[in-house]
């Protein structure tokens, strides 16, 4: 196998959304977004297993990503979260998703299609709250419900709202996200009291889960703390989680270079004295942002080392130093949970909260191994260039294989 893999803990998923079951109430189904390739985990195997954990609903933002999952033999309700292009309705219905309706003209193409076959098919009418991205105002909520209620091929099985700032304790945000969450009530309200059932409601993100436990309603969504990422940092042990995705290279080649020798594409960084220079098959094509070139560090058997020079398309460097006792071969791991950077791969470890506290402090010191057991996430990574850890996960291109553990 490649060097340049990512390690998928599924223990740690399931365990993950087990933690979320716990936090919210019994009542509470849980969603788990697997869009984006379950944010570059891998969609087939990440379902799967959250079912398993007790998901009861799956949700994709493609058709495409919706049909997979089906051919794969996943029969749980997965929702459609991105609006499709009118020729793609009849593939919805065909692979049984559940759309979001955000409007009248989207009412009647796909009635259309479910009239045709005879069928009474489920939807999710979307309440744009304040996210402003997709779904009808408030205002047009009743109007919107009434007419799928009259639309016999159609049911209303579903209401649902997205938050914009859930994540943020900055006290105008949270207004912010109280305010969303009442207009969402209120529009829940004004069904019933026409004498329209709702279904399923579902407003809550990860941030949600964490910051507003009255976000709830029937159903969550949580995806970043699936994952295993807190959508707080500073909050993380309110619901601890555990990062999935360890992503590991090897050593395929160390040299001994002189002072002044330069390092890569452009030669921005020269040798500021004799050292030895390692060699990683990962690259920015792998998913490994060029923007963190020089600015990071990744760790080889528990020490730390700066990577230099510009990351390429597929290879990178890192600076041994001058006395280093890394040998060709060596893992190196660029980031994971906390069990990954203590060497024991799938041994759970609860710690939860520490991840993300430490990343490089690379930079043009050669030789400047640092012996702090330091460990990258996904998020210390992404922080560093002013990113966000869905980014680095999903950007782990489908040519870095997984490898799964149960
Ligand atoms: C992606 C997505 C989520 C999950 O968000 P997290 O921040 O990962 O929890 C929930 N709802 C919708 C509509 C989404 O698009």
């Amino acid at each position: 196998m490649r060097a340049t893999r990512a390690i998928i803990h599924l223990d740690y998923f399931k365990a993950n959304v087990l933690t979320i079951k716990k936090h919210i109430k019994p009542q509470c189904t849980i969603c788990i977004p697997v869009k984006a390739d379950a944010y570059g985990h891998g969609a087939i195997s990440c379902s799967i297993a959250a079912i398993q954990a007790g998901a009861k609903f799956l949700a994709v933002a493609s058709v495409q990503e919706g049909s997979e999952l089906r051919s794969a033999g996943i029969v749980a309700p997965i929702l459609l979260l991105s609006l499709p292009l009118p020729e793609e309705i009849p593939e919805i219905i065909e692979q049984e998703l559940t759309p979001l309706i955000a409007d009248e003209e989207f009412v009647s193409l796909l009635s259309v299609e479910t009239a045709k076959r005879a069928l009474v098919y489920p939807v999710h009418l979307k309440v744009d709250t304040g996210m402003g991205r997709i779904g009808c105002s408030p205002e047009e909520a009743l109007p919107l419900a009434k007419k799928i209620q009259d639309t016999r091929s159609l049911r209303l099985a579903g209401l649902a709202s997205h938050l914009s700032v859930a994540d943020s304790t900055a006290p105008e945000d949270v207004q912010w996200t109280k305010a969303q969450i009442s207009r969402f009530s209120a529009v829940c309200k004004e069904l019933e009291a026409n004498g329209i059932s709702p279904g399923i409601r579902h407003i809550a993100n990860s941030g949600a889960l964490v910051l507003h436990p009255e976000a709830e309603f029937d159903m969550v969504r949580p995806g970043l703390l699936a994952y295993g990422y807190a959508p707080i940092p500073s909050m993380s042990e309110i619901i601890p989680v555990q990062p999935v995705m360890e992503l590991e290279s090897f050593v395929v080649s160390i040299k001994k270079i002189a002072k002044g020798q330069a390092i890569s594409y452009g030669r921005t960084w020269i040798a500021p004295c004799d050292t030895h220079i390692a060699t990683i098959p990962l690259g920015y094509a792998d998913g490994l942002p060029r923007s963190l070139s020089g600015k990071v560090s990744f760790s080889i058997e528990g020490r730390s080392y700066p990577q230099v020079g510009r990351i390429c398309m597929d290879q990178c460097m890192l600076d041994l130093g001058p006395h280093s006792d890394v040998q060709r071969w060596d893992r190196v791991l660029i980031f994971g949970p906390p069990s990954a950077a203590a060497g024991k791969v799938g041994a759970a470890d609860s710690a939860g909260g520490k991840v993300g506290a430490a990343t490089g402090k690379a930079g043009g010191n050669a030789g400047a191994a640092n012996s702090a057991a330091i460990y990258n996430s996904a998020d210390s990574l992404a922080r560093s260039i002013g990113g966000i850890a869905y980014e680095i996960c999903c950007g782990i291109h489908r040519r870095v294989p997984r490898v799964y553990i149960s």
